[in-house]
């Protein structure tokens, strides 16, 4: 197969790619690099021949593969860049959409472009592609569940978001009219779709820049800085391993019965975010003090966080044979060892 990834240099985007292509697909992805970088694809244009490196290199014969080796080609380019998309299109047969603005710090900071980029690149993604008959697997967010209390999270469950003074819920609102959509072109186009709202996932790659906890609290460990826990600490998450995530997006993406289907995809296991701060310490053996900070000092007045947020994945394992592998302290672990392997500053990351 040919798989189309966009957004494939980001953090998900890049262990997708790398699956497909160890499974023996073509692969290419479109990336603007407004967060994701070039450097977590780095190995895969030195692993795959013929690979691409700027629009239209790399291209002629068969587009997945050159002399029986998966083939990888990469353009740095918007989603909105509709020309250049269109031929990427052409050339696949299933396309993850995977671009987007995400990160709490980039939405609180930047929303018109959370919104532009969110909404616009899904509407152009799915024009193309029912234009071409591509399958399209959204990558949405377990944010569009928003602050509701009632856990664990199904499908079929309420969004409960907050006003639209607040900026963050920009977020959660623009994922879920990117769903309405998809959903809608399943419907009315019986264009094929498939839509997974993936929980706080972690790994290797993952940075800390736009707010994200896990790496931002090892980095702060392995510095010896204070680890910075937002609010009372009470709030809880479910994380689950990148890996994990990729092989469900995968089989989703090549199974019949969940055309049109939404679908959690996380680990039912919680963890308070202070809790979480205590594990990265212990495991990292820093000497790092646990630090609060008032949500207004970091995010600015009026922030609204979720207590909780933990998926039912009852869903997913009715239709795919899939289990979260990776425990959470085993997540921490590899996001240590990838963290105290590079040679990363407080800068450059
Ligand atoms: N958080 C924190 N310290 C940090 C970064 C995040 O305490 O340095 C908290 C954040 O307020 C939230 C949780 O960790 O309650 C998860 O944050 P993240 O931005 O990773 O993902 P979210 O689930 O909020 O989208």
């Amino acid at each position: 197969m040919r798989v189309l990834i966009t957004g494939g240099a980001g953090f998900i985007g890049s262990h997708l790619a790398e699956a497909l292509l160890s499974q023996g697909h073509g692969v290419a992805i479109i990336d603007d690099l407004s967060t994701g970088s070039i450097e977590n694809v780095q190995h895969l244009k030195a692993r795959y021949p013929r690979s691409g490196g700027t629009v239209g290199t790399g291209r002629g014969g068969d587009p997945s593969t050159a002399g029986g080796t998966p083939r990888f080609d990469y353009t740095i380019d918007s989603v909105l860049n509709v020309p250049i998309l269109a031929e990427l299109v052409d050339q696949c047969d299933v396309i993850y959409h995977l671009a987007a603005a995400v990160g709490v710090r980039l939405i609180v900071e930047s929303p018109v472009r959370t919104i532009e980029t969110n909404v616009r690149g899904t509407e152009v993604v799915l024009e193309l592609a029912h234009k071409k008959k591509k399958k399209v697997l959204l990558a949405s967010t377990s944010e569009v569940y928003g602050k509701a209390t009632k856990v664990p999270f199904s499908e079929d469950d309420d969004l409960v978001l907050g006003p639209t003074v607040k900026g963050r819920w920009a977020y959660a609102c623009s994922k879920a009219l990117d769903e309405f959509l998809t959903i809608a072109y399943w419907k009315e186009k019986r264009l094929p779709v498939v839509v997974v709202r993936l929980f706080n996932t972690v790994g290797p790659r993952q940075t800390g820049r736009y707010g994200m906890v896990l790496p931002n609290f090892v980095k702060q460990a392995l510095a010896g800085k204070p680890i910075t826990v937002y609010g009372d600490g009470r709030q809880t998450r479910s994380f689950s391993y990148v890996g994990d995530v990729v092989n469900a997006l995968v089989q989703l993406a090549s199974c019949e019965r969940a055309v049109g289907q939404i679908f959690n995809v996380g680990n039912g296991v919680e963890v308070s975010i202070e809790d979480l701060a205590r594990r990265v310490k212990l495991a990292s053996g820093s000497d790092s003090e646990i630090q609060r900070l008032p949500y207004d000092q970091v995010y600015g007045e009026g922030f609204e966080d979720m207590p909780r947020r933990v998926p039912d994945i009852s869903k997913i394992r009715a239709y795919i044979e899939w289990e979260p592998r990776v425990q959470l302290d085993d997540m921490i672990r590899r996001v240590i060892e990838y963290y105290s392997d590079r040679s990363w500053s407080e800068n450059s990351d």
